[in-house]
């Protein structure tokens, strides 16, 4: 089958440079962590990431956590208490949702990407602190947030800013630095940046990036740093493989050719609007986005039909996302396959 359904979106999982960073690391390291980091497992090889990360993305320092999920929980755990206001983008990522819950915080919701209402809700809800917090891309539309009216807007109402940027890490902006990086605010010491290793990077983990202050904080107090067993060193090592290839640039381009083509060849679709590689396909209801997903795992391509609740009701969809491994070829033959649909 053709893979349409994955978020390895470089094609890195599968580079020959990547898995024998990782293979080599086991047969000198071994392969469990042992410990939290905070015991014995706070491999060198953690520390080599968090600081080439932070460079990269621009800021000033990084602390890497075992997953997203967990860096988000941890996150806001750790940044918010019930005297906390939260603003959050109604289509957040659930790990973003449940933060905020398992925080205890007030929280107001605004509409998926309305600066108008987030701005009303700002001026409605004074709190000791306050936290801004959306996906930069978003994970099942693809879509994307405005990084310098969000910046404002935290700017003017002495807010933090916290954005989830796991789907655009190596897939948007100069260098595939992402979205803080396009809007110019990374190193904004407002802004608390989350990003994955498990998508573009072709790993798996997660990092959080701020300003130094903000990360020696955060070290001291997450919950889910200091009570979880560190990542096993293979996979930074991994991830520092994959992040070399990402700054040669030719994976970044490839996968921007790819997105290129696919618009062009299916501009006869109502794809969703996206510059990112999520291209989903919106269907509506949830049994023919099931035959639509079953008809091209028929003619051998892999794309799922992404049902509530991880999308509002009526709005099924089929989520394609490229890869730069995607060749010309498999994006044609889907395209005609999509084609076959209206
Ligand atoms: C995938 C994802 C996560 C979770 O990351 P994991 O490393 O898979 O736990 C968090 N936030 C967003 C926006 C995501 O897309």
């Amino acid at each position: 089958m053709f893979n349409f359904a994955s978020n390895d979106y470089l094609g890195l999982a599968t580079h020959p440079a990547v898995m024998q960073a990782a293979c080599d690391t086991i047969a000198k390291q071994g392969l469990g962590s042992g410990a939290s980091r905070l015991i014995s497992g706070d491999a060198p090889l953690i520390h080599q990431l968090e600081r080439e990360l932070a460079d990269w993305k621009g800021f000033e320092d990084c602390l890497l956590l075992g997953s997203g999920m967990l860096a988000n929980i941890g996150l806001l755990q750790a940044l918010a208490d019930r005297h906390t206001q939260i603003f959050a983008d109604k289509l957040n990522h659930a790990s973003l949702v449940d933060g905020v819950r398992l925080s205890g915080a007030r929280c107001q919701r605004f509409a998926h990407l309305d600066m108008h209402q987030l701005e009303a809700l700002l001026q409605k809800h004074p709190a000791e602190r306050r936290i801004i917090v959306s996906d930069g891309v978003f994970s099942m539309d693809g879509d994307t947030a405005d990084m310098s009216r969000l910046i404002d807007l935290a700017e003017t109402s002495d807010a933090l800013l916290i954005i989830d940027d796991a789907h655009g890490t190596g897939t948007v902006g100069p260098e595939g630095r992402g979205l803080t990086a396009l809007g110019g605010i990374a190193g904004n010491p407002r802004l608390i940046e989350v990003g994955t290793l498990g998508k573009a990077f072709g790993s798996y983990g997660a990092f959080i990036l701020g300003s130094a202050e903000m990360i020696e904080g955060l070290r001291q107090r997450m919950r889910t740093l200091i009570y979880s067993t560190a990542l096993p060193p293979a996979l930074p090592a991994a991830a520092l493989a994959a992040l070399n290839l990402i700054k040669q640039g030719d994976l970044v381009q490839q996968l921007h050719g790819n997105l290129g083509l696919f618009r062009k060849l299916t501009s006869k679709l109502s794809l969703m609007p996206s510059d990112s590689p999520i291209q989903p396909l919106p269907v509506g209801e949830d049994e023919q986005a099931m035959a639509m997903a079953g008809q091209l795992k028929q003619l051998g391509f892999f794309v799922p039909a992404i049902r509530p609740p991880t999308v509002p009701e009526g709005t099924a969809r089929l989520r394609i996302t490229l890869s730069a491994a995607h060749s010309r070829q498999e994006i044609t033959q889907l395209a005609q396959a999509l084609e076959s649909f209206v």
